[in-house]
């Protein structure tokens, strides 16, 4: 290899989609020394990729450090679960992602458990679960804490810089700077989940000399899907035509920013005129709530809002004629009390069912929105099928997620961009982003699953495939007592068949 190509970074991106984001960002130095950054290590949330979850497909052993861009479950869902196999570096996030990631996994670790000890009386298979709350302690014990805009020193010759980002009150934007004696510095932008603002909180703004850069930006892609779906705002318009036709509603609901955002508008309802009786059944969401009743800036809870707590309270909610809102959690409808109420309300002509969220594909959501009325489905958990009675509706308007045209103004502010690295959305949103990027002459490349990425300090791209021996299947069930630990899955590099140089 020629000197001037021995200073680089590589990207490999383990998720195809939405959820389950993490990244391996490698960093080679001239002098032969290696240093391998985690971004993120987020749960695969769609039932397709559910196996997932239990593959680490790099050595951990080799990560030197892991970076946690903000708390969704697909983020930092894993984290329990890399320091459960062997991981025990440093895992650096802000003070706020830490505060809340502790609820989520802790929340997490539970809800395994729980939907695990219901299971197994109907399913042989039941997966036990992925980790405990010893190991999301465990996890716990390994954060640091970082500043907005405040770099530090992670060896003499890599800086790293979190940035504001409006996406949820915890999230942030992550620059990694590589130097090396008198070569020009790596340098790589992960936007996260990136949002310009943020209804709860003031954004700390990026420095503008970051936007003079050189550099690579790696950026999510959930909106960038060139659909007819409506961002229009129809729930306010749900929630009082329910009202007025003296029907209930059931809203699975996000617990981080989403409730707060649903609690918002209920208020906005509520000072039309309305009276609502509101019940909240959403553990997580409760929790997280009080961190934002702190630190965010404005006053969004309506006035009549009951907690449920206990198995009673709940039991007379189910039986009761009384037509209420009830907030549960999860989004999609796979975890928490969801799955619960979902099989006791699907059933009733009296309440409506309003999904808040973007619900993946195979997510519980989704089949219930699929379902036509008055076809049957089982809810997990549950024995029994149910018939869809309720009606379903879904809003995307809430989305804590940038639009296309809004992400891609976002990225030309970059005065010395060189590449953009799409990753986190589903491949025709990748594909539609990439292309807009290219009609505005920014080099735009997919992260995928099957290659990496040779980034030079020019920005000069190559890409390799990377060719999965055939795993043989024909005998096997995978063995749950495997040691992950150690494994590396054995791949061929297939030298330069897919380098695109730029
Ligand atoms: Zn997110
Ligand atoms: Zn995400």
């Amino acid at each position: 290899m020629s000197s001037k190509n021995n200073f680089y970074y590589t990207l490999q991106g383990y998720h195809k989609e939405v959820t389950g984001s993490n990244i391996v960002c490698s960093i080679h130095f001239p002098n032969n020394v290696e240093r391998k950054f985690l971004i993120d290590f987020g749960m695969f949330q769609e039932c397709e990729y559910e196996e997932k979850n239990k593959d680490i497909d790099f050595n951990i052993k080799e990560i030197d450090a892991i970076l946690v861009t903000h708390s969704h479950l697909d983020h930092v869902g894993r984290l329990p679960y890399i320091v459960k196999k062997g991981y025990n570096g440093p895992i650096y996030s802000t003070f706020l992602t830490k505060l809340v990631t502790s609820s989520i996994l802790k929340n997490s670790a539970k809800v395994f458990q729980s939907n695990y000890d219901k299971e197994k009386n109907y399913a042989k298979d039941a997966e036990p679960p992925l980790y405990s709350l010893d190991d999301v302690e465990d996890a716990l014990s390994l954060f640091s804490i970082c500043r907005y805009n405040e770099s530090f020193e992670f060896d003499e010759n890599i800086s790293i810089t979190f940035f504001d980002n409006g996406h949820i009150l915890s999230a942030s934007c992550i620059l990694i700077e590589a130097t090396y004696k008198n070569r020009a510095p790596l340098r790589i932008l992960f936007t996260g989940d990136y949002k310009g603002k943020n209804k709860f909180k003031e954004i700390v703004p990026i420095p503008n000399e970051i936007f003079d850069l050189p550099l690579s930006i790696v950026t999510e892609s959930t909106l960038c899907e060139d659909t007819q779906i409506s961002y229009e705002p129809t729930f306010r318009d749900s929630i009082i035509s329910c009202i007025e036709k003296d029907k209930g509603i059931l809203i699975p609901c996000l617990a981080q920013e989403r409730f707060e955002e649903v609690m918002l508008e209920l208020k906005q309802i509520e000072s039309l005129g309305y009276t609502l009786d509101i019940c909240v059944d959403a553990p997580l969401a409760t929790e997280i709530n009080s961190i934002y009743t702190i630190y965010s800036n404005i006053n969004y809870m309506p006035s009549n809002v009951m907690f449920v707590n206990t198995r009673e309270e709940r039991e007379v909610i189910f039986k009761s004629p009384k037509k209420r809102i009830l907030i549960v959690s999860s989004g999609m409808g796979d975890f928490g009390m969801a799955p619960l109420y979902l099989n006791n309300f699907l059933v009733r002509e009296d309440y409506e069912i309003i999904f808040t969220s973007y619900l993946a594909n195979y997510s519980l959501g989704r089949k219930i929105m699929e379902l036509k009325r008055f076809n049957k489905i089982r809810i997990p958990g549950h024995k029994d099928t149910i018939k869809k009675v309720a009606i379903t509706k879904q809003t995307r308007e809430f989305s804590s997620h940038i639009h296309c045209d809004e992400l891609i103004e976002f990225i030309k502010k970059f005065n010395n961009l060189q590449n953009v690295i799409i990753n986190h959305g589903c491949f025709d949103a990748q594909e539609n982003l990439k292309q807009k990027l290219e009609a505005n002459d920014i080099n735009a490349i997919m992260l995928g699953t099957n290659k990496f990425h040779k980034i030079l300090s020019s920005g000069e791209i190559s890409t390799f495939e990377i060719i999965q021996e055939e795993k043989k299947t024909e005998t096997v069930k995978p063995s749950k007592k495997s040691n992950l630990d150690n494994r590396t899955i054995p791949c061929f590099i297939r030298s330069n068949s897919l380098v695109k140089n730029y």
